[in-house]
């Protein structure tokens, strides 16, 4: 069993961060952006920037990669999900939405609940987090996701996956429904994609509209149930 997580970052200044309360609009004018998740970030030293996640993508330049950990994997197709204690209703506003948006796909059904061992779950939570200059320069973490594949062998086996997809609320530009929507695709199953457009794109850009590229890595994943 492993867990990937996927952070996605505060956008470089220029973003229309048009659905952003006015202090975040501020704070994103002074912050930089450097984008990454955990497997680059040790990859990388610590230090990446947007051409080391283009290039660290093998596939296509609009494919939606799949979390190595879920590649080959038989998932079910329902989720059940459940908040920790100190979810705010404003974090679980945004990723009540999210779940909208991966159940409108028809391909996945999260549904509220704690489920069996034997069955897919999510958990939302939060975490406080604080960017120091020395762990990576001019950038915010908004958030992690990933999946956990569970995995019994021989008699009564069962694949599960055990997801987490969580917020940074150290800092309030977390609290959006693009990162919701980017936390809750890695605990699905999906890796970070180049293509800017993708909700998997690894530098918040305020999607959150599936591309047709994200909803076909979401049928390769549930499709050999
Ligand atoms: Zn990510």
């Amino acid at each position: 069993m492993s867990i990937v997580l996927g952070f996605i970052f505060l956008p470089t200044i220029t973003n229309d961060n048009t659905e952003l309360g006015q202090n975040v609009a501020q704070i994103n004018k002074q912050i930089n952006t450097v984008i990454d998740d955990l497997k680059e970030k040790v990859g990388f030293a610590g230090l990446i920037n947007q051409n080391s996640v283009a290039s660290s993508n093998q596939a296509g330049v609009n494919e939606t990669p799949i979390e190595t950990n879920v590649q080959g994997k038989t998932l079910a197709t329902t989720y059940y999900y459940h908040y920790d204690e100190n979810v705010s209703q404003a974090v679980k506003d945004q990723f009540n939405q999210a779940i909208k948006i991966y159940n409108q796909t028809g391909i996945v059904k999260l549904v509220s609940g704690t489920g069996t061992s034997q069955q897919n779950q999510i958990k939302f939570s939060v975490y406080r987090k604080t960017m120091t200059t020395s762990s990576l320069q001019n950038s915010i973490e908004l958030g992690h996701g990933g999946p956990a594949i569970i995995e019994r062998t021989g008699w009564g086996a069962y694949t599960a996956n055990h997801a987490i997809a969580s917020l940074n609320i150290k800092y309030t530009n977390s609290i959006k429904l693009s990162v919701a929507v980017h936390e809750l695709g890695h605990a699905l199953g999906l890796d970070h994609s180049n293509d800017i457009q993708s909700v998997m794109y690894p530098t918040d850009q305020g999607k959150t509209a599936l591309t047709d590229a994200d909803i076909n890595a979401l049928k390769a994943i549930y499709s050999s149930y």
